[in-house]
């Protein structure tokens, strides 16, 4: 599944249509229809953890829309995710767009000149679509994308796309291997998300510093919004620290040096994607490490979640057992 860094790479292929109008829809997704979006206007484009979102409103003069900074770095507003939505037909006089739902009078308190949900120029909200990414999701902009292998039949089929918004200019946005839901607003919790210059780094280490393989706490979403599993095995290379170690038995140095690496490695990615590059991994997928060392694999994870794949290095990154410390664990605050 596409981490932070890809997803921000998605928003900003988005961004160049917002203030566009959608006049033409396909896709194959049954989660919305996409019938709904015509003739409406993309209006804004957010990008938290590994979710986008796109905003969708009635064309028109759009003065309070969301200014390019906003787009660029994401939502700063902290909305929270509600629940599901009925559809993209006008609400009955009465409802929640009234103004009465206490959340979304919150949001508005907070949110200053940023775009409300109320502020498109038909007097409806804007209506907004999570897109969550399957393993080989992708967006594409003004190109379809092309089959890669031929399948088991030895047919060349292209990828079928679950939505494509084709706009008035011309271009068009192309959906791949997504889950794709309405929300009323998105999920901003830019503390928790590694690629926001809001992120919490204390919140961070006092996560990190339980008695739990740290390998288990980088995934943990509530935490670190974005980081994926690739990020998570570069990360623990960089700061040599095995993927198993407690947290309680590491140093405050190596937590500041895991947290450093994962932060520092989640933006060196989002730049290298930005420029069209590939990016150089020490160990994720490899048999040796940099040094030459024989890497090892292994799927970890907690007992009652998702088991991910592992690699590291057992010369560049020794397992900290308690009798190695000599000390007491750290204390986590
Ligand atoms: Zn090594």
């Amino acid at each position: 599944m596409p981490e932070g860094p890809s997803v921000k790479r998605f928003q900003l292929l988005c961004t160049p249509f917002v203030g566009k109008a959608v006049n033409k829809v396909g896709g194959s997704t049954r989660q919305v229809d996409p019938g709904d979006l015509k003739m409406l206007t993309l209006w804004d484009a957010q990008v938290h953890g590994k979710n986008l979102f796109l905003a969708f409103g009635a064309p028109g003069d759009n003065s309070k829309s969301t200014s390019p900074e906003a787009s660029e770095h994401g939502s700063t507003s902290q909305g929270k995710m509600a629940s599901e939505r009925s559809s993209f037909l006008p609400r009955q006089e009465g409802n929640e767009s009234d103004g009465c739902d206490p959340q979304r009078c919150l949001q508005e308190e907070h949110e200053g000149d940023l775009p409300s949900l109320m502020d498109d120029v038909a007097g409806r909200p804007w209506e907004w679509l999570r897109f969550h990414f399957g393993l080989y999701g992708s967006i594409r902009a003004s190109e379809f994308a092309r089959a890669k292998n031929a399948n088991k039949r030895g047919d060349w089929k292209d990828p079928i796309p679950r939505l494509v918004l084709y706009f008035d200019d011309g271009g068009f946005l192309v959906f791949y291997n997504c889950r794709i839901h309405r929300c009323s607003s998105p999920t901003a919790e830019p503390a928790t998300d590694i690629l926001s210059p809001e992120f919490d780094r204390e919140r961070a280490l006092d996560a990190l510093c339980k008695a739990t393989p740290v390998c288990h706490t980088l995934l943990d979403q509530s935490y670190f919004s974005g980081l994926g599993n690739r990020i998570k095995n570069e990360a623990l290379y960089l700061a040599k620290i095995h993927p198993l170690s407690l947290g309680s038995l590491l140093t405050p140095s190596d937590l500041r040096s895991l947290l450093d690496h994962a932060l520092q490695f989640s933006l060196e990615w989002l730049h290298s994607k930005l420029r069209g590059q590939r990016l150089r991994l020490q160990i994720y997928m490899k048999e040796k490490c940099p040094e030459g060392h024989e890497a090892k694999k292994g799927a970890f994870g907690p007992l009652d979640g998702l088991k991910r794949l592992t690699w590291w290095c057992p010369q560049c990154q020794p397992q900290v057992l308690p009798e190695d410390t000599g000390m007491p664990p750290v204390q986590c605050s």
